[in-house]
């Protein structure tokens, strides 16, 4: 799907029409397709523009966690390693959206300020 960015709103390109672009604000979310207008914003769902912006950015977001050594991995490789770390050390060294992830998703711990595996 063709999306270019647009100040803070995204174009997504028609797969029935080409060259028509629809305008996507994925925070609200928002898109000025009749699909979304008309059914989905109704029942709170989204339209499969607002879906591909999403893909997009969580992938990019993915792509710089990656290059910065703070993906999932590295994280659990570091507390493997550690035992067990304290989580202020922790989120400076790996920010918080990644360590909050892994806990919610029951692959870690936080015990008195200490972050370790659950295993
Ligand atoms: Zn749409």
């Amino acid at each position: 799907m063709n999306i270019k960015k647009s100040g803070e709103n995204y174009e997504v390109e028609s797969s029935s029409k080409n060259g028509k672009f629809y305008t996507v604000d994925p925070s609200k979310p928002w898109c000025d397709c009749a699909d979304f207008r008309f059914r989905e914003m109704g029942k709170k769902g989204v339209c499969k523009h607002i879906k591909a912006v999403r893909e997009l950015i969580e992938s990019k977001k993915q792509k710089t966690l990656k290059k910065e050594g703070k993906t999932a991995e590295t994280i659990l490789e570091f507390i493997e390693k550690k035992g067990e770390v304290d989580s202020i050390e922790l989120i400076n060294k790996f920010g918080d959206e990644e360590i909050d992830r892994l806990i919610k998703g029951g692959e870690l711990m936080e015990e008195r300020g200490k972050i370790k595996l659950l295993k």
